[in-house]
């Protein structure tokens, strides 16, 4: 049996795997799975990985599951998949073009389940609410964790409460929420006012949290890192760039990296994270340009909703992550971000702003010389394009947009239709 825990990152206090709590009840520190990285020396290798590659059902045929060992250990009855991960890893020449690179990869976790990456951390959290025997499941979200907590918690036929900032959901998250039958509670101002909400009603009545606060969370989504280095034949890329929120990803994709290189399947040189935020929600850029000496808050503004957070939970997770990585952060504007997904999308490949934020930010590093050209890159396409239609209809109705593709407007006679293709 591995030994596999929950620790404070911060006093090294030590729980069980059953704990259902979201930070550490001594010190109010980030809690994180600490696996058992000696006994599965020798074990996890690349040859155990292309094994289980090949394997389908369930469980091993999620692209989670699969990387049980290193994700939690729970019981196959507790356990709750749709087949997440299993995303392709796309190249694009127009793209790398775009983007001044020689070797642009693109993992698009917006094929997921629900569409967003959001399920890989979803399936470990609700499968570890599922184990211990939690009724009620909860979240804050800026939409894809309400939808994916939301399609999860009806498969595993747990009751669903969420909390949504009051008119900053995207349609398609909004709608998935409520199709898939969980309650959902617009509450007025941020993000961040709706995750105070939620952690005190979950301390006080015993509802199970699903934030990326929660540790379990985070072990599903450092299976997106695993998947791709995988995909690249263990030949680790040079960056790994994503657009952040909460900075669960940054977070995860940092102990991803870190067990990769304890495990021997990588190197000793770690790939580099570069973390993408919107300009107008960019508390962890302005730390970092602070040499993580002053952080501040902030009352966040993008188009990209799904990463409008201006307190992110995983601050002092993802500096770690930045730290150990040599990692860069960097920032991008909306109209950056809205034109890198116009580009995206009409690559065929497409997603939501927040993927157009990754992007963005790949091209600003590497018009700052800080991606070589020649510089190997993974980008992470975080959401789906069906996630945000509001933001493409709006985009394409102007013009003046670079790419825009108006709606035409035409009675429909032939020879209007042979005039516009003329025009063509
Ligand atoms: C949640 C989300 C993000 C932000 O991820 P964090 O881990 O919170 O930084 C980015 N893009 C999409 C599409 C998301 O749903
Ligand atoms: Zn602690």
């Amino acid at each position: 049996m591995l030994e596999t825990k929950v620790v404070c990152i911060q006093c090294g206090r030590e729980y069980a795997l059953s704990a259902a709590i979201s930070g550490c009840e001594t010190c109010d520190g980030l809690l994180e799975v600490k696996h058992d990285l000696e006994a599965l020396k020798g074990v996890i290798t690349r040859e155990w990985a292309e094994k289980r590659r090949v394997e389908r059902g369930f469980p091993n045929g999620s692209g989670v599951w699969r990387w049980r060992e290193l994700v939690a250990p729970f019981p196959n009855e507790a356990i709750v998949s749709r087949n997440e991960g299993n995303t392709n890893l796309y190249e694009d020449a127009r793209l790398a073009k775009w983007a001044g690179l020689e070797n642009l990869w693109l993992k698009h976790e917006g094929e997921n389940p629900t569409g967003s990456f959001k399920d890989r951390g979803m399936t470990v959290g609700i499968s570890h609410a599922n184990w211990i025997g939690a009724k009620y499941v909860a979240c804050a979200s800026s939409g894809n964790t309400s939808a994916s907590l939301a399609g999860y918690a009806a498969r595993a036929g747990l009751k669903a409460l969420t909390f949504i900032p009051s008119g900053k959901v995207a349609l398609g998250k909004l709608s998935q929420t409520m199709a898939y039958g969980a309650k959902t509670v617009q509450v007025e101002g941020s993000f961040d006012d709706a995750l105070e909400l939620v952690r005190r009603v979950s301390k006080e009545k015993g509802v199970y949290l699903v934030n990326s606060l929660n540790p379990f969370r985070l072990e599903g989504q450092k299976t997106i890192i695993f998947e791709a280095l995988q995909q690249l034949d263990w030949q680790a890329p040079d960056w790994i760039v994503v657009s952040g929120g909460n900075l669960g990803n940054t977070s995860a994709f940092g102990k991803a990296l870190w067990e990769m290189r304890e495990l021997g399947l990588i190197g000793e040189k770690l790939p580099r994270i570069a973390t993408i935020q919107a300009e107008g929600a960019s508390p962890f850029y302005q730390y970092y340009r602070s040499e993580f000496t002053r952080f501040k808050a902030q009352k966040p503004e993008t188009v990209a909703t799904a990463i409008r957070i201006g307190n992110p939970v995983n601050l002092a997770k993802a500096r770690r992550a930045i730290e150990w990585t040599d990692g860069v952060v960097d920032m991008v504007t909306d109209t950056e971000i809205m034109e890198a997904k116009a580009v995206l999308d009409r690559s065929g490949i497409g997603g939501e702003p927040a993927a157009g934020a990754t992007l963005a930010g790949v091209r600003k590093l590497r018009e700052k010389e800080i991606i070589g050209k020649g510089d190997r890159v993974v980008a992470i396409m975080t959401g789906h394009i069906l996630k945000d239609a509001d933001s493409i209809v709006n985009y394409h109705s102007n013009p003046a947009n670079p790419g825009a593709n108006p709606l035409v407007q035409m009675a429909g006679t032939l020879d209007d239709l042979m005039k516009l293709l003329e025009e063509n």
